[in-house]
């Protein structure tokens, strides 16, 4: 149960940051409020809702062919699964994980920057951002700075900071071209993910020349997976390579166990997930 004292309600982000810095007693940031009010916590002082401080927009940012998209934090996920930009971008891999995300109800309030805070749930936008070399656009009192999500995971208390403020996500153009997929394995197609994939290949004639592929529900924050993505470089394009990337990431991984499933049982799933996502990213159908 949320026990508030004070809720703000800034038009800026700037103005965001303000208040946090300002207002005495434990805070924080407020989006759709997915996690954070059904969560409840009568150890906060206050709220700042950031509904009304202008990070609903997508829009692409720099011109030829392959401009990055900017996708600002507070784009709910509902408007990011009908997005025809997002979808354009690498086979639609941000499209399909936005739409695997719970229910309408859920989509049509919870947003893209609270999707990626709160990744200690098996979350399902973040595999897909990584995969495509997303960076954050963070704002606080000192000024913004550019965290690569992969640092933003791999290191996240040396970069993140109390009181940051997650203006922007931006996707490179390099990875618009990517053929990619998004697969994520859950109780019911609208339970939290048990674990979830994404693959990204550049395939030049019959062999891979770069493959990307991150997971998230491991229990662990969300990673690409290195191991796999150095045994598929240059390897052929073939159903027998991405079987064999399967039992690499299974390896790859050290999972915990939890109420929805057992280490051992998500190791085994990132295998499987990481060959689908492969084979669907390559357009091979192995049924
Ligand atoms: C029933 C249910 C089912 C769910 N199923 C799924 C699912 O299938 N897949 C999935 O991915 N998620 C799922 N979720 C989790 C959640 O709904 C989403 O991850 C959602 O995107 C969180 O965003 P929000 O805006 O609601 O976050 P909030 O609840 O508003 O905030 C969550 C945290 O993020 C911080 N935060 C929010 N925005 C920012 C920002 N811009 N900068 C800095 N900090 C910020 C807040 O301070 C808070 O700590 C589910 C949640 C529920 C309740």
């Amino acid at each position: 149960m949320l026990d508030l004292e004070v809720l703000h309600r800034p038009t800026t982000p700037e103005e965001a940051v303000r208040l946090y810095d300002a207002t005495p007693g434990n805070g924080l940031y407020v989006a759709g409020g997915t996690v954070l009010v059904p969560a409840g916590s009568s150890r906060l002082d206050y709220l700042i809702d950031l509904s009304h401080v202008g990070l609903d927009y997508i829009r692409r940012e720099g011109d030829g062919p392959a401009p990055d998209l900017a996708i600002g934090a507070g784009v709910r996920i509902a408007d990011l699964a009908r997005n025809a930009e997002v979808a354009a971008v690498a086979s639609g891999i941000v499209r399909d994980a936005a739409s695997a995300v719970a229910t309408h109800t859920v989509r049509n309030r919870a947003t893209v920057g609270g999707n990626i805070v709160v990744s200690h749930y098996p979350t399902d936008l973040p595999a897909a951002l990584l995969v495509l070399d997303a960076r954050l656009e963070v704002l606080n009192g000192e000024g913004t700075r550019e965290i690569a999500l992969t640092e933003f995971y791999g290191n996240r208390r040396e970069v993140h900071e109390k009181g940051d403020l997650i203006i922007e996500v931006r996707i490179p153009g390099e990875g618009r071209g990517f053929a990619a997929a998004f697969e994520k394995l859950g109780r019911l197609k609208v339970d939290i993910a048990i674990v979830n994939c994404a693959a990204a290949l550049r395939i030049d004639g019959d062999a891979i020349a770069e493959a990307r592929v991150a997971v998230n529900g491991t229990g662990r924050p969300p990673s690409r997976l290195r191991e796999v993505e150095s045994f598929l470089a240059g390897k052929p394009v073939a159903v027998s390579t991405f079987e064999e990337a399967g039992r690499v990431a299974s390896g790859s991984v050290e999972p915990r166990s939890n109420h929805r499933a057992s280490a051992d049982y998500r190791r085994k799933m990132v295998g499987v997930l990481t060959k689908r996502t492969l084979l669907k990213a390559a357009g091979i159908d192995d049924r």
